[in-house]
């Protein structure tokens, strides 16, 4: 069957905002600026203001991001970095780069987010990072994370790739730690069209370390202080992202009032709906609810040309790729309980309530049978 509601639509998006993002595109051709062209400092300076922080460096991913900022920490190779396992692979592929170790902690049963007393019982005397996720765009319980930092001198490092204008306690994402973790993967709540990142941070030694890790050391074309790495914004990227950050507030709140929405129509229900911490005014990047009949509900979803889908189906502690680790299933029980139950439904800025109706009717349907 044909996709009714996809899970995120970036042709409404585009379709939306189509003159802006092509004069964007235009006019880095015309100036043929493609690469550190006058776009990237301006979006770092507006993305900046948009976060609330001292500083803003546009590197070429999100996973760019997180890696760059723990080598921009002095963190390798015989350090341990704590973070969740309920996130995509990059927060841990990130830390594997660096020479660092990754150790997981479980989540919190409702947010979903990590659970600061089973950090602290991760804690060892190698550990030298917090690495918490702000997963669906839910903000950790950063004050929690926060004392543990600082009573156990700790770098604070948010993944915040899917909570761009997220709050706690009234302040944004990206100065709640050390520094912040952004991606504009198509997807994300503020996309490129092709792979972007930015760091934030008031901390003007990391921003003035990253900047110069992102593009070989240098300061100047052919003189470079330190061994660094070709992990630069795209100027491309970077106005786009500009032409799109305009947009980004409104965009929020259509996630909010999406969410909401959501939330009311299905009360009631058999699932478990989101539920947001007091402190929280998460961005909404996934809207997931959670049930034990979860792969017969995406199934159901799918025929009715519903594009649900699972964030994420394998926790990272017992992915292939880190079985060196030595983890085993039951190492981390609310982590898989919830990779096991969790359901991605449809949201995005531009879904109408006709789509939104459409799949809580599908939903409704499938519980009732
Ligand atoms: C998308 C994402 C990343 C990686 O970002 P890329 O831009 O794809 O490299 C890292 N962490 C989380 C939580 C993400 O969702």
């Amino acid at each position: 069957m044909a996709q009714k509601v996809p899970l995120v639509d970036l042709h409404a998006q585009y379709r939306a905002i189509q003159p802006a993002i092509d004069s964007a595109i235009q006019s880095v051709i015309e100036r043929t600026a493609f690469i550190m062209g006058p776009d990237v400092r301006s979006f770092e300076d507006e993305f900046a203001r948009f976060c609330t922080s001292t500083h803003a460096v546009g590197v070429a991913s999100g996973t760019a991001a997180l890696e760059l900022t723990l080598r921009a920490c002095g963190i390798g190779a015989g350090d341990e970095v704590v973070t969740s396992a309920h996130t995509f692979i990059a927060t841990a592929e990130a830390i594997s780069a660096v020479g660092a170790r990754p150790v997981f902690a479980d989540i919190d049963a409702r947010t979903y987010n990590l659970d600061a007393h089973a950090v602290e019982a991760v804690l060892t005397p190698a550990t030298r990072a917090i690495l918490p996720v702000h997963i669906y765009g839910q903000p950790a319980d950063m004050d929690a994370l926060a004392v543990l930092a600082t009573r156990h001198n700790l770098v604070l490092i948010e993944d915040a790739a899917q909570a761009h204008g997220a709050t706690w306690n009234g302040r944004t994402v990206g100065v709640l730690g050390d520094a912040a973790c952004f991606s504009f993967y198509p997807g994300k709540n503020l996309g490129a069209y092709g792979d972007a990142g930015a760091v934030t941070t008031n901390d003007a030694q990391i921003a003035e370390r990253v900047s110069l890790l992102r593009n070989h050391g240098r300061h100047s074309k052919y003189l470079h202080d330190i061994k660094g790495y070709g992990e630069r914004m795209d100027t491309l990227q970077a106005a786009i992202l500009r032409a799109k950050l305009e947009h980004l507030a409104d965009w929020t709140d259509a996630r909010r009032r999406l969410a909401a929405r959501y939330s009311e129509l299905l009360a009631g229900c058999e699932v478990v709906l989101p539920y947001v911490d007091p402190a929280a005014d998460p961005a909404w990047h996934l809207y997931v609810i959670r049930t034990p009949a979860r792969d017969a509900l995406l199934a159901h979803l799918n025929a009715n040309g519903i594009g649900a889908g699972v964030h994420y189906p394998v926790p990272l502690h017992l992915q292939p790729a880190y079985a060196d680790l030595g983890y085993q299933r039951g190492d981390l029980p609310v982590t898989e309980t919830v990779a096991d139950t969790c359901l991605s439904l449809p949201l995005y800025p531009e879904m109408t309530d006709e789509q939104q109706e459409y799949v809580v009717d599908a939903i409704r349907s499938f519980l009732d049978q």
